[in-house]
């Protein structure tokens, strides 16, 4: 845990012009922290860009100022005194846009991962925070004032990482930045909207596959199921439209770790792992080369075979049912 925050606000402070990088596979929280930085720092008139390698699921671009965020290629030439990281645990998180540092370390970087490693010159980490937006939050109310369009971004990673104000993770300091951000302008509702409710006819046949694939074990604790090329293929989705269906296996009563398997391409495999009142995730993500959260972890592994990494996969998550595992 590193915690110095006036040391990231005397930096931000002093810079000119600032590169802020999020990273790959965004979420509601790594693209909000993004655009939300960069929104103050040009409030301050600072030059700043945003950037995250590949793909933005195409629902956040509905959100007001999602569009600003750039790719690596249309920022090569962008000239910068500073750069910042946001809701990365470690380098290889921001991808191909660690090309944009030229071989040199994040100035600053911002995050809330328990699985931080602290990569940059300056690091602020915390797990304590819900959300990294929760600490973009506390440096932007110290520099400018809000107004409705930077507090709605502002408030989209808070309800995002906190599952619309449902995790563990749903304190008292999320509740009342939420209500900060809401009285300056932010509407919940269109963020509820946006990331909540576009379920494609695709989507819900992936779902409906995914159900069908599913394995309960361990008395109704373990569930997990996966998502295979062939099944994203013949139902039209991508891999981004498999993301959220982790959390409906967890939904479901009695389970404690949710598992996800997601192979795309072929040979790779990304596995989500989601757990409810008190497995300990981030650590099994951890020995596949990932990491994350507690309640929520990741990794991504290539080169692999699905049903392989099933079995590994699925033998070690028993054992982080028992405690202290
Ligand atoms: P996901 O299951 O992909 O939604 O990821 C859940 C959490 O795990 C996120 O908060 C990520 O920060 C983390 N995570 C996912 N994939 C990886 C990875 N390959 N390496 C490190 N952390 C990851
Ligand atoms: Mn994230
Ligand atoms: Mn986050």
């Amino acid at each position: 845990m590193k915690k110095d925050l006036d040391a990231v606000v005397e930096r931000l402070k002093a810079a000119k012009r600032v590169l802020v990088i999020g990273h790959i596979k965004p979420d509601g929280d790594d693209i909000s922290s993004v655009v939300t930085l960069v929104l103050i720092l040009r409030k301050l008139g600072k030059v700043a860009e945003g950037c995250i390698a590949g793909e933005i699921p195409w629902f956040y671009k509905d959100l007001a100022d999602v569009p600003l965020i750039k790719n690596v290629d249309d920022l090569r030439d962008f000239e910068y005194d500073t750069s910042v990281t946001v809701d990365a645990s470690e380098l290889s998180r921001i991808g191909d846009a660690v090309e944009l540092l030229k071989g040199k370390k994040p100035d600053v970087t911002i995050d809330h991962h328990q699985t931080n490693v602290g990569f940059g010159e300056i690091d602020f980490y915390d797990s304590a925070y819900a959300a990294a937006a929760v600490i973009i939050y506390e440096i932007g109310k110290q520099l400018v004032d809000y107004d409705a369009r930077l507090a709605e971004i502002n408030l989209l990673g808070i309800a995002t990482d906190t599952g619309f104000f449902k995790y563990s993770n749903t304190d008292y300091k999320v509740f009342s930045y939420a209500a900060e951000l809401v009285k300056a302008g932010a509407s919940i509702q269109r963020i509820s909207s946006a990331v909540l409710e576009h379920r494609t006819l695709n989507e819900v046949k992936l779902l409906s596959e995914m159900f069908a694939k599913l394995h309960i074990e361990e008395d109704g604790k373990l569930a997990w199921s996966y998502v295979s090329t062939e099944m994203l293929r013949h139902t039209g989705c991508t891999e981004d439209d498999a993301g959220g269906l982790v959390g409906e296996i967890r939904s479901m009563y009695g389970v404690e770790i949710a598992i996800l398997f997601i192979e795309w391409p072929e040979g790779d495999v990304h596995i989500s792992f989601r757990s409810k009142n008190y497995a300990d995730v981030s650590k099994v993500a951890l020995e596949f080369g990932g990491g994350g959260h507690v309640r929520a972890a990741g990794c991504s592994c290539k080169g692999v075979d699905l049903e392989e990494m099933i079995n590994k996969v699925v033998a070690r998550t028993r054992q982080a049912l028992k405690p202290d595992k």
